[in-house]
C-alpha cells in the first residue's frame, strides 16, 4: 500500500503527523515514541504498539505511530511477486546445497 492510499484508508491528514528530525531518526528515537507512555495511534488514538517513518508527497517525512488493530488493518497483504515455483525451485537447491531433505507441503489458496 502507498502512503497515499494508506493515509487515505486512515482518514489521515500528513499535516497532523509530526515532522521527523532533520538528522537521520535512530531505533533511540522509535523506542522513546513507544516507551513506557506510548504515543496514540493516529488513526483512532488508543495507545501505539509501532511507529514508522512515512514520506509524504505534500509533508515530507513525518512519524505515523499506529495501534495494533490499526496496523493489521493497513498490512499489505498481497501475494508474493514471485511465483511459487521459483520459490519452490530456491527451496530445493538450497537444501541440495547444505545436503538435507526437505519435504514441503503447500496449501493451495481457494478461487475466491
Ligand atoms: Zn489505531
Amino acid at each position: 500500500m502507498n502512503v497515499t492510499d494508506l493515509l487515505r484508508s486512515l482518514a489521515l491528514d500528513p499535516a497532523d503527523l509530526k515532522p521527523t528530525p532533520h538528522r537521520q531518526a535512530t531505533a533511540q528515537d522509535a523506542a522513546e515514541r513507544l516507551g513506557p507512555d506510548p504515543l496514540p495511534c493516529a488513526a483512532c488514538g488508543t495507545p501505539a504498539r509501532s511507529t514508522r517513518i512515512i514520506d509524504t508527497p505534500s509533508h515530507g517525512r513525518r512519524w505515523l505511530e499506529l495501534c495494533r488493530d490499526c496496523m493489521l488493518a493497513t498490512a499489505d497483504r498481497r501475494r508474493p511477486t514471485e511465483p511459487l515455483a521459483a520459490t519452490l525451485e530456491v527451496l530445493r537447491d538450497a537444501a541440495e546445497q547444505v545436503g538435507v531433505t526437505v519435504r514441503v507441503l503447500v496449501d493451495s489458496p481457494k478461487a475466491a
